[in-house]
């Protein structure tokens, strides 16, 4: 088995079925990619985020069909994310880490060519001494402090890293600088972001004094980019957006302000997750289903039983509240999400056997559940929902 395979890349790799599947449509990751162009212009180079396994779709999928689109450049959170990337991305693509690379890992870093942040000035000679020991160069993004308060260099050690780095400039590319902005999402953090970005040109003009500038600067992601033209720079770092989410609804009334509609879906999402009926009961009424008693048959009932738990991500907070659909119409959910398996209504739906398809995300015939009915349109609470689904569950891409 090539290590290909082993990533589940190919859908039904194993001789039995997983217990759900999860679909990727690459013609509605077409339709982000290209409104992303569009919409944030010739002059920024537009690097997808795909670190939690591309927020949980699967970087493998993910990443061959980025590279299919012509996406040349790819943000992870990590090391180990980024030698995940390397394995199916096409070559030519650049591999950006934005988080954590350890020690023991920058040799391979700057063997691969792998892009990476430097948040603190110690970090500097630690990488040139690699770059001696394998006669080549490193490609470094000086990550600065400027409101976020997570990582990024506060600014003595930054001028520290300017002179270092422009003193050693034969081993190490000083490939871009960036920071991170903690509020874009939000209008009402807009003082916020301005101050973020007047800080961040602070640290731009010092490198301008010294005659020494970054090849990337960069600070946006999906909501900046969207939306606030002045922060697009050379480079963004698109993650949530790609997915065909919008980051908030704050970004997307600014996107139809900007745009003059008063509707726009220039955005899909692209994934679906789907399992199908493994049984069904017939409760009557007055009994309780499932676990406890957070449910009792007000009448006499069908339900239908789902073999998808909280193990594999599906979240508790929708027993009793959320919705499946079947045969094209939304079961409620009856009692608790348990580990593996919960039970859906289907009183109101005739002829439900065992073997029938159940979507737990996506469309089926008219109806839709989106990720926002789990999480009502939070992006922080979308974003966990998906990059919480099991690694384990196969995608497929489809058209
Ligand atoms: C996650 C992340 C992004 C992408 O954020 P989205 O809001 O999903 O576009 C960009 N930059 C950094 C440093 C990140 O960690």
């Amino acid at each position: 088995m090539t290590k290909k395979q082993a990533h589940h890349f190919e859908p039904f790799l194993r001789n039995v079925r997983h217990t759900s599947r999860i679909e990727l449509s690459q013609s509605s990751l077409k339709k982000n990619i290209n409104f992303l162009r569009r919409k944030i212009g010739p002059e920024a180079r537009l690097s997808c985020v795909v670190k939690a396994n591309a927020y949980g779709h699967g970087i493998p999928q993910m990443v061959t069909m980025l590279c299919r689109m012509g996406v040349n450049h790819i943000s992870v959170a990590s090391a180990y994310e980024a030698e995940e990337v390397l394995e199916y991305r096409s070559a030519g693509t650049d591999i950006m880490i934005m988080g954590i690379l350890y020690d023991r890992d920058i040799e391979w870093a700057i063997a691969h060519d792998i892009e990476f942040y430097v948040f603190n000035y110690d970090r500097l000679p630690l990488v040139l001494e690699k770059c001696k020991k394998l006669a080549k160069k490193a490609r470094v993004h000086v990550e600065v402090e400027t409101g976020t308060n997570r990582t990024g260099m506060t600014e003595p050690y930054f001028k520290k890293a300017l002179t270092f780095l422009k003193r050693n400039k034969e081993y190490i590319t000083f490939q871009g600088l960036c920071t991170h902005l903690a509020g874009a999402e939000s209008i009402s953090s807009n003082f916020r972001t301005e101050q973020q970005k007047k800080r961040y040109e602070g640290y731009l003009s010092e490198c301008r004094k010294r005659k020494f500038m970054p090849i990337y600067r960069h600070i946006a992601c999906s909501a900046s980019a969207l939306v606030m033209p002045e922060t697009r720079y050379d480079l963004v770092r698109v993650g949530v957006a790609t997915y065909g989410f919008w980051p908030s609804p704050d970004v997307y009334y600014q996107h139809l302000q900007q745009a003059g509609k008063l509707k726009d879906t220039p955005m899909s999402r692209i994934i679906s997750w789907k399992t199908d009926v493994m049984d069904i009961k017939h409760v009557p009424k007055g009994d309780f289903i499932g676990y406890g008693t957070s449910f009792q048959a007000t009448r006499n009932m069908t339900v239908a039983v789902v073999p998808v738990g909280y193990c594999n991500g599906y979240p508790r907070g929708q027993s009793n509240r959320g919705h499946v659909l079947i045969k094209g119409r939304k079961a409620p959910i009856t009692g608790l999400i348990n580990m593996n398996l919960f039970m859906a209504d289907v009183s109101d739906i005739p002829g439900v056997q065992p073997g029938e398809e159940v979507v737990l995300l996506g469309k089926q015939k008219n109806n839709t559940i989106n990720v926002s009915s789990f999480t009502n349109y939070v992006q922080l609470l979308n974003n966990e929902m998906l990059s919480r689904l099991p690694a384990a569950i196969p995608r497929k891409i489809v058209k």
